[in-house]
């Protein structure tokens, strides 16, 4: 008896505040930051000579007149997002890349972050203290390294002047064959949740499920004290060709839909860089706002950020054990 009340119960607590019926959080990786970098004129012109598309010539030419000047150059694209999502009324989550002890070399690591390239943190700031979220977006690193995210977490942190709770690992690259040995370095450097579950080249769920969840530990054979808010939907996913915006589009709602159906959480990844709508990202802000054209028009969308989710998830399963308590000792 107590426990089919206890499953009553279950459905009987709302998933999302409000009366809504599902979640979206937008979310970018800051992949690339500056055209002018060194590395990243070296590498469009290197990308020129090799593939002879005119793009990288563009992209290089552009940056050689952004040279010292980061704040000012097409990847900067915090304001273009700041002014995006201020018109949309929502609040986003960047991750930023940060190296900051050394490790092994890996050639898909970033060419340009925010650590060597000297921006405007003032911008950076003023956003996380209006409402909009940052997290650490980690470096490939094939041993994953405690000091790696404590120190990445910490220097984030001293830079905006505000406590971080979330990442995302570059190219997903967290242990894949021991995933918890991540998740439990996660843990240990401070952070509460996750979002590094997705497939690589397609959109979908990877975990099976667009719920977020805590990470099961086969080797303590206990959940772990973190929540996994998977990546169901990336810029890269699902605009294979630029000039091709509605079958993207369709694409990308049909996941929506999906989501909306089981009540879940669409995690939208669109690089930061991605807000020039230009280059090798041309069309890929279009996309994402035809996307989220219908949504913002969806009274049952919950708009928020991973870190406002994680919370809502946490308050939602204590919910749910203190109404358990309460009905077993009926
Ligand atoms: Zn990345």
């Amino acid at each position: 008896m107590a426990r089919a009340r206890s499953d009553l119960n279950c459905a009987a607590i709302p998933k999302w505040p409000g009366g809504k019926t599902y979640a979206i959080a937008v979310t970018h990786d800051t992949d690339a930051v500056s055209l002018g970098a060194a590395k990243e004129l070296g590498a469009n012109l290197a990308k020129f000579l090799i593939r002879r598309d005119r793009i990288f010539l563009d992209m290089f030419l552009s940056g050689v007149r952004y040279i010292g000047k980061p704040t000012e150059n097409p990847f900067f694209g915090f304001p273009l997002w700041r002014e995006f999502e201020t018109s949309r009324e929502f609040y986003s989550c960047f991750y930023l890349f940060a190296q900051v002890v050394p490790l092994k070399r890996d050639i898909n690591n970033c060419k340009s972050s925010v650590v060597e390239q000297r921006i405007d943190w003032d911008i950076l700031r003023r956003m996380a203290a209006s409402g909009w979220e940052f997290g650490f977006h980690a470096p490939i690193d094939p041993e994953n390294k405690l000091e790696a995210f404590v120190e990445g977490k910490r220097w984030i942190e001293k830079k905006l002047r505000t406590p971080i709770y979330g990442l995302r690992h570059h190219y997903w690259a967290l242990d894949w064959s021991k995933p918890q040995a991540t998740f439990r370095k996660h843990i240990d450097a401070g952070f509460r949740y996750d979002t590094s579950i997705a497939w690589k080249d397609i959109a979908g769920f990877r975990a099976a499920t667009c719920h977020p969840f805590r990470p099961f530990d086969p080797e303590q054979d206990e959940p772990l004290d973190i929540y996994e808010i998977p990546t169901c939907l990336m810029d890269g996913h699902i605009i294979k060709n630029p000039d091709d915006v509605s079958s993207a589009v369709e694409e990308g709602l049909d996941v929506v839909r999906k989501v909306k159906e089981q009540g879940g959480v669409v995690v939208l990844d669109w690089h930061t860089e991605t807000a020039c709508n230009a280059y090798n990202y041309r069309n890929h802000l279009t996309v994402l706002r035809h996307i989220l054209e219908p949504l913002m028009e969806d009274g049952d969308a919950w708009m928020a950020t991973p870190w406002e989710i994680a919370q809502q998830w946490q308050l939602r399963s204590v919910e749910l054990e203190t109404g358990s308590i309460t009905n077993l000792q009926l």
